[in-house]
């Protein structure tokens, strides 16, 4: 099968491991997305993967509690930790093979994160599951997704959400609400659309590197992105 994708960086968020739970690692879940690397793993491309903490702990809401920022945040990025072990522990299960490779060594549970490591991994056709964020508080996941991607020379950042797009509007909320099949790096800041936070949009901006905003929750979807069928959001130039 001709691939449009072949080397993608997907973005999960903490979030998206919940489930409908309130917290922690819904592990149904975990094994629903493990069956979607597994079939873009299976057609040959080239897959890492940054996943969030927010299912856990996040840094803001820590500061927000009177903790130390950058205490909090590095709670937030060993939350990723908890969250990347998780996965590679399905994707295994599901008999595709990983790596976790963390921001902040931590050699007895995982690689430290050296980027021509990763690209030979990534070549040889292992998910990298690139943990702990940046490395550096004050950041935040879409960041990290961004900057890894560009160090991998990643053919586009996939942001799998719960919608199947961007909207001009929360479309939860407004049943008016109109969605972009197309949109640029500047009407995402310009318009506050919060897809991914602005650091990480100007990050991407700065490289043209196209983000696709798409529906994880529905089965095949990354499968078809990859293959160049026309589904969810493209942000780009
Ligand atoms: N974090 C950080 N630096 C990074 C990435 C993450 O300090 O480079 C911390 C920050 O506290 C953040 C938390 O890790 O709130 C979890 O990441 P994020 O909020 O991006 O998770 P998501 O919203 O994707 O679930």
């Amino acid at each position: 099968m001709e691939l449009k994708y072949k080397r993608i960086l997907l973005k999960l968020s903490g979030e998206a491991l919940m489930g409908n739970d309130s917290f922690g690692i819904n592990t149904d879940v975990l094994g629903e997305i493990s069956a979607e690397i597994k079939e873009i793993v299976d057609l040959g491309v080239e897959v890492g993967i940054v996943i969030g903490a927010g299912n856990i702990f996040r840094g803001v809401r820590g500061a927000s509690q009177g903790m130390d920022r950058a205490a909090a945040d590095n709670m937030g990025m060993l939350a990723t930790v908890i969250n990347s072990l998780a996965l590679q522990d399905t994707l295994e299960r599901c008999g595709v093979v990983t790596r976790v490779m963390s921001a902040i060594p931590m050699r007895l549970v995982c690689e430290p994160y050296i980027r021509r490591r990763a690209t030979r991994h990534l070549e040889k056709g292992r998910a990298v599951i690139f943990a702990a964020g940046t490395g550096n508080p004050y950041f935040t996941t879409d960041s990290a997704g961004v900057l890894r991607a560009l160090e991998i020379d990643a053919d586009i950042i996939i942001k799998a959400t719960k919608v199947d797009g961007v909207y001009d509007k929360d479309p939860m909320l407004h049943a008016d609400a109109v969605k972009y099949e197309t949109l640029t790096y500047n009407d995402v800041l310009s318009k506050n659309l919060r897809v991914m936070d602005s650091a990480g949009i100007a990050l991407a901006m700065e490289d043209n590197k196209p983000i696709l905003v798409l529906n994880m929750t529905e089965s095949g979807n990354i499968s078809r992105a990859v293959c160049g069928e026309k589904i969810g959001s493209l942000i780009s130039c």
